[in-house]
């Protein structure tokens, strides 16, 4: 389905009209991934909408950028109020992804140029349901992939750089190709990383696991609200070099992503996880996820960004 486009994108600080939003074929980031970019989620709630962890996304999107020496000609706080701004001026109420990418341009061509291409920056957002959709609730079929993620100090996984989602895709089309919904990478030693788009998390005897962040992996945003609310709720958490049989054993899987939000895994590899279904700890985690981001439980972390619906109308560009 193509992307219901809204009225506006945030580009190079102003909003231009949906379909202008475009770039040079010479472009760098097309040519060589140096692209940055953030997936963010804002929800309705009973106070009106509101963006989560807008600013731990900024944060991280300005980390990634850091990594590659790209420098954003924004601060953090102009990029969380352009991020507002595009909810409120799209009338996007009911919630809505939102999507930050911030890329080498259109300049000189080659890997690394004498002269810096300028670096471009745009902010979309639309209405975009679940990412694995309705089956997360029942769980997924997913499959270790025969492609590993990036090793250490090859493609630095902890930055959300365009480059590195052809090792998702590698991994997500292998999955697909044999009747997946999803796939999982392996390290490069051999422990398991995390999904194509998302980060891993088992149970296994009331205790929850997911790999630590030196497993080649995307630092989540969601990996660590869940780690948070499972704490909160008196689990342990560990977070540790994990097996690759230590999935097919676990009492319960499941995948966290700001796309994907809380989905539960039913089988890896056609080895059926625990009974079949949603576990019981999943399911309290993932109803304590959605309580958080729709503002039905309280915000004791702050992690709430309300959006003002009513902000005065910007000067959108022709
Ligand atoms: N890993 C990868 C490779 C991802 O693309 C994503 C989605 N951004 C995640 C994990 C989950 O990260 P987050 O919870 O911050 O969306």
């Amino acid at each position: 389905m193509p992307i219901p486009a809204t009225k506006y994108i945030w580009f190079n600080g102003k909003l231009v009209p949906w379909e202008k939003a475009t770039v040079h074929v010479l472009s760098h980031a097309l040519h060589y991934g140096s692209s940055v970019f953030e997936g963010v989620r804002a929800y309705e709630t009973p106070r009106g909408p509101a963006i989560f962890r807008l600013r731990d996304h900024t944060r991280r999107l300005f980390d990634s950028a850091k990594v590659y020496r790209i420098n954003l000609p924004y601060t953090e706080e102009q990029i969380n109020h352009a991020q507002r701004e595009v909810i409120a001026q799209n009338g996007l109420a009911r919630g809505a992804y939102l999507r930050p990418v911030a890329f080498r341009g259109y300049g000189e061509i080659g890997v690394v140029p004498k002269i810096e291409p300028p670096v471009d920056v745009a902010i979309a957002a639309w209405e975009w349901a679940r990412y694995l959709g309705a089956a997360e609730d029942e769980g997924v079929d997913v499959c270790v992939s025969s492609w590993q993620r990036v090793a250490p100090n090859t493609i630095p996984a902890m930055a959300k750089a365009g480059g590195n989602y052809l090792s998702s895709q590698l991994i997500g089309l292998e999955a697909k190709r044999l009747g997946f919904v999803e796939g999982i990478g392996l390290s490069a030693d051999g422990t398991v990383s995390e999904g194509a788009g998302e980060n891993l998390f088992l149970i296994k005897d009331g205790v929850v696991y997911t790999p630590g962040i030196a497993h080649s992996l995307l630092n989540g945003i969601t990996r660590h609200t869940v780690m948070s609310l499972a704490k909160d709720s008196g689990l342990e958490v560990r977070e540790m070099a994990i097996p690759r049989e230590m999935l097919y054993l676990a009492d319960e899987l499941f995948f966290t992503g700001t796309a994907t939000e809380v989905a539960a895994i039913r089988s890896v590899d056609g080895i059926q996880i625990g009974n079949g279904k949603r576990g019981p700890i999943t399911q309290k985690l993932q109803a304590a996820y959605f309580a958080l981001v729709q503002g039905k439980s309280p915000d004791k972390w702050g992690w709430l960004d309300y959006v003002d619906m009513n902000a005065p109308r910007a000067v959108v560009a022709g």
